[in-house]
């Protein structure tokens, strides 16, 4: 789930030529998710997120959870929901598209 955009500032310091010490500041933009899977609230910088991807039309999985084990689980639910299971004699014709 993603809850919001934060932006933070991290200042660095850096020795001139001259031996002087300088200080200079750079911005990056986080976005926080909730875990669709645990609940634990995660960050990940921009530069790593589609921007397309920081809605709550997608799912978001924090690291330490499985991915792969989730997006099957999500999967067998929606399976019951629309009643596809492998049992089913529905043909893929059958199937509304939205
Ligand atoms: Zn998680």
């Amino acid at each position: 789930m993603f809850l919001e955009t934060l932006k933070t500032i991290r200042l660095h310091k850096r020795q001139s030529k001259l031996g002087m010490y300088h200080t200079f500041k750079r911005k990056n933009t986080v976005y926080v998710f909730k875990c669709d899977c645990c609940g634990m609230v995660f960050l990940r910088s921009r530069g790593r997120v589609d921007p397309a991807r920081a809605t709550n039309d997608y799912k978001h999985v924090c690291s330490l959870c499985d991915v792969k084990k989730y997006a099957q689980s999500i999967g067998v639910k929606m399976r019951k929901i629309y009643r596809t299971d492998a049992s089913s004699t529905h043909s893929i014709g059958d199937v509304p598209v939205s």
